[in-house]
Formats: C-alpha cells, structure tokens, sequence
C-alpha cells in the first residue's frame, strides 16, 4: 500500500485516542510506506476561546495551537522509530483565508512536511457537519464553498488542498446535486492549484458510508488531469486505527481511472514522485 497521507490522532478533538505510536505500528503491520499525521488545526480558532472573547460549544472548539503542538512533537518523535514506514508530520489546516499571515507562520515551521488546506466551514458559521441543510439555499452556500476553496488555492500556506467538495459532504441527496455552474469555478481552483505546483487529494473518508463517494468524485479528478494536474494524493482521513489504509485499492484504482500513473508525496513540502503502479518506494 503507497500512502495515506490524511489521518487524525488523539491530538484530534473529534479522533480516537489513539497514539501516533499505535497507528506507525499498524501501518507497518499492512505494508504502508508513506503515512503523514495531519491533525485539526482550525485557524480561525488557533488560540484559546478567552482570546475571541467567546465560548467554547461542541460546535466550535478553539485552542488548535495545543492540537498542533502535541501532535507535531509526538510525530517527530516517533519518526526515530519507524522501520520501513516512512512517516510524515503534517496538519490539517482548516479556514486558511481566515487568517492566512498565522497560517503562513505555521507552514515556515520546519518539522512540517506538509500542509493539508482545507475548508470545513465558511465565515460566520459552523463546520459543514452541522448546517441544516434544508434551511439553506444550497446552490447560494455551494458558491460560497468553492469560492472559499478558491481563496485557499491562492494562499501559499497549504501543500495538498483537502477534501474539495467538502461542502457537499452532509448534504442531503448529495449524489443528485448538480455540479454543473460551479465547474468554472472548480476549473479556477484546479488551474491555481496546479500554477503553484500544489497537489489535490483524493479523501476516501466516505468510502465506508452505505452509499460510499470520495471527495472529490473521480470525474473532477479526471477534470483536473485534463487541465494538467499531476500532484494527487490519497488519504483516508482515518480518525481511528481500523479505518486506516480503508479501502486504498479502491482509491489507488480511482487515480488511475483518472489517468495517473503515479501519485505524489511532500517531504519538507518538496513534491516527490511515487509510481502508482507495483507501488515501488522512492527514497527521499
Ligand atoms: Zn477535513
Ligand atoms: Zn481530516
């Protein structure tokens, strides 16, 4: 198995408590070589709630700071001690645009391989995961969405762009929402991506769903390859050990559907190739 380059630990307010230990254990135990923890580093929340002057809900968890620094610190010490793995110490950070001079700051750390951006939530409301869709006018919020993940792409603070079409994720009859009028929008998010020598990810976060997709679909992967991306990565975007490497084969058989025949992987966010097919290891 090449790579999940997506995952979430303990550090995680929403993941099992598992230890960066335990997951480098199972990922040796099925044969991954290249796994980076990535836990939640919401940026519009980065500092304790007393700093925003607000509270903290279930909804909205603040003191990503701490997250970031017990999870880089456990990962760069268990990088002494894998074997065959090769582990990389990343993070999820959420809302980039929200404050991108703080998410630069994060990114110049030098422990970090990579960056995920991602986009879980707009200005002024709630992670995706609690909107009540059928209060909302979709097709409005979904321009909103992509228009957000538009302004992550234009950062310089991310190396993979999470999970596009997070924003449809908890959506009601996903499968029947037409993405028709945001694809020129979609098109500019690929063409900024692929400018800045970026990388999209495959999220197969919901490949154990009863009706399982991937973010994004294989057709906007495809989409992106046509426009002249080569940078993909796979992830489960496990937040517990059993869902770790989940269902890769299906993902590793979507990337080449779309066409790739190698996938990619950052170290000291410097893009390296891994062949997609036999799997082979590159060394760094
Ligand atoms: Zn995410
Ligand atoms: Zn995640």
């Amino acid at each position: 198995m090449i790579m999940d380059l997506h995952t979430h630990t303990r550090h995680s307010p929403d993941a099992a408590p598992d230890t960066v230990a335990e997951r480098v254990a199972a990922a040796e135990a099925m044969g991954l070589q290249f796994m980076a923890i990535t836990d939640h580093v919401e940026i519009n929340r980065y500092y304790p709630a007393a700093y925003y002057h607000a509270e903290e809900t279930e909804e909205l968890i603040y003191d990503s700071e701490a997250v970031f620094r017990g999870s880089v610190r456990e990962t760069v010490q268990e990088q002494a001690h894998t074997g065959s793995l090769t582990l990389l110490c990343g993070a999820e950070v959420g809302q980039i645009p929200q404050d991108p001079a703080l998410a630069a700051a994060l990114y110049r750390d030098p422990r970090l391989d990579l960056v995920i951006g991602s986009v879980h939530e707009l200005p002024g409301m709630p992670d995706f995961y609690f909107l009540d869709y059928d209060k909302l006018d979709v097709p409005a919020l979904m321009t909103a969405y992509f228009e957000e993940e538009l302004r992550l792409a234009e950062t310089d603070c991310y190396d993979i762009l999470g999970h596009l079409t997070y924003g449809l994720r908890y959506l009601p009859n996903r499968a029947e929402y037409d993405l028709t009028p945001h694809l020129p929008v979609i098109d500019e998010i690929f063409r900024t991506v692929i400018a800045k020598g970026k990388a999209i990810e495959l999220n197969g976060s919901n490949l154990k769903a009863a009706a399982p997709f991937t973010d994004p679909d294989v057709s906007l992967i495809r989409r992106y390859r046509e426009l002249g991306g080569r940078y993909l990565t796979l992830s489960t975007d496990a937040h517990e050990t059993r869902y770790l490497g989940y269902k890769m084969d299906v993902l590793e058989q979507l990337a080449r559907d779309a066409g790739f025949t190698e996938l990619t992987c950052f170290k000291q966010h410097q893009p390296v190739s891994v062949p997609l097919e036999g799997g082979q290891r590159e060394h760094f």
